[in-house]
């Protein structure tokens, strides 16, 4: 009996597990291990790296996994683009479960960028939240962007991280530990209580980390919006309900052992 292989880590891979438990399809959860206690499941789950596509590839064989679901973060492009590879060399059916990029509106002042790099170049002000997680901290440890120093006219950060950190993620940083989904009423107190100038975010999309967009357009705060990365072209559908009714095609025809029946649809 094959299954489905979930590469999780967000919001939305927690909605599409609850439907594939609700409906009984057989799937396990993946998780990276980048977090120390990440949410439980309603499905078997792993945990921790494959080892590359090589890794990806063996790891489904062994498994009998008959279907791929990316449901990882947008900005987890090493991880997608595995996940489009092994999908190919195996000849197994691949679909990501990906949330559209925010769009700004009314009253947003974004400045768009294209990396962590070019957000560290137009920081505004002496208060700055990184609101990205911990992992691209380093391009703002360093030269204009960070105007690194203890002075009075030195650059402070705040971070907002999912684990209490073992040593200070950057230097000239606060930072408070807390886990999404955020609320607009929080994130306003957050900004304010830490008289922020400007925020750097990534362009993720969906609900759950969107509070702090709304926050800085209350306030007319600048956000530093950084774009998606590429990730090599697949199927995709926005929504839970999208994904299911592909697996639904898929099951009518004989579920995950018509790898290739799937692969058209
Ligand atoms: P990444 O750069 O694309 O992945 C780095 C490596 O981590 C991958 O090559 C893979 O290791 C492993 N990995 C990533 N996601 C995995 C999964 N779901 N299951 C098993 N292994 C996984 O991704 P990342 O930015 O480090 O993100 C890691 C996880 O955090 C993802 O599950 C993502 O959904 C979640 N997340 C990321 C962000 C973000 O902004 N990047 C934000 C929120 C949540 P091997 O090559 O050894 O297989």
């Amino acid at each position: 009996m094959s299954r489905i292989l979930l590469l999780g880590g967000t919001t939305e891979a927690g909605a599409l597990a609850q439907a594939l438990a609700g409906a009984g399809i057989a799937a396990v959860y993946s998780y990276a291990g980048a977090v120390a206690a990440p949410r439980s499941q309603p499905l078997p789950v792993r945990v921790g790296g494959f080892g590359g596509i090589a890794g990806l590839c063996a790891y489904c064989r062994a498994e009998g996994i008959g279907a791929i679901i990316d449901a990882t973060h947008p900005f987890a492009a090493q991880m997608s683009n595995h996940a489009v590879a092994a999908a190919a060399a195996l000849g197994l059916p691949l679909a990501a479960l990906e949330r559209p990029p925010w769009q700004p509106v009314a009253g947003d002042r974004w400045i768009g960028v294209a990396s962590m790099a070019e957000a560290a170049q137009h920081l505004v002000g002496r208060r700055v939240f990184l609101g990205i997680g911990r992992n691209e901290l380093a391009a703002f440890g360093g030269g204009d962007g960070a105007q690194a120093g203890s002075g009075p006219r030195a650059r402070r950060f705040l971070l907002r991280l999912v684990d209490p950190p073992q040593s200070p993620p950057l230097a000239n940083a606060d930072w408070v530990v807390a886990r999404g989904p955020f609320t607009l009423a929080g994130d306003l107190a957050l900004l304010r209580a830490h008289d922020i100038t400007c925020i750097v975010s990534k362009n993720a999309g969906g609900s759950g980390a969107y509070a702090k967009i709304e926050a800085a357009r209350a306030l007319s705060l600048p956000v530093v919006m950084v774009a998606r990365p590429q990730i090599a072209p697949r199927l995709s559908f926005a929504t839970v309900a999208g994904v299911m009714g592909w697996l639904a095609q898929g099951a009518a025809l004989g579920a995950a052992h018509n790898a290739g029946q799937l692969r058209g649809v």
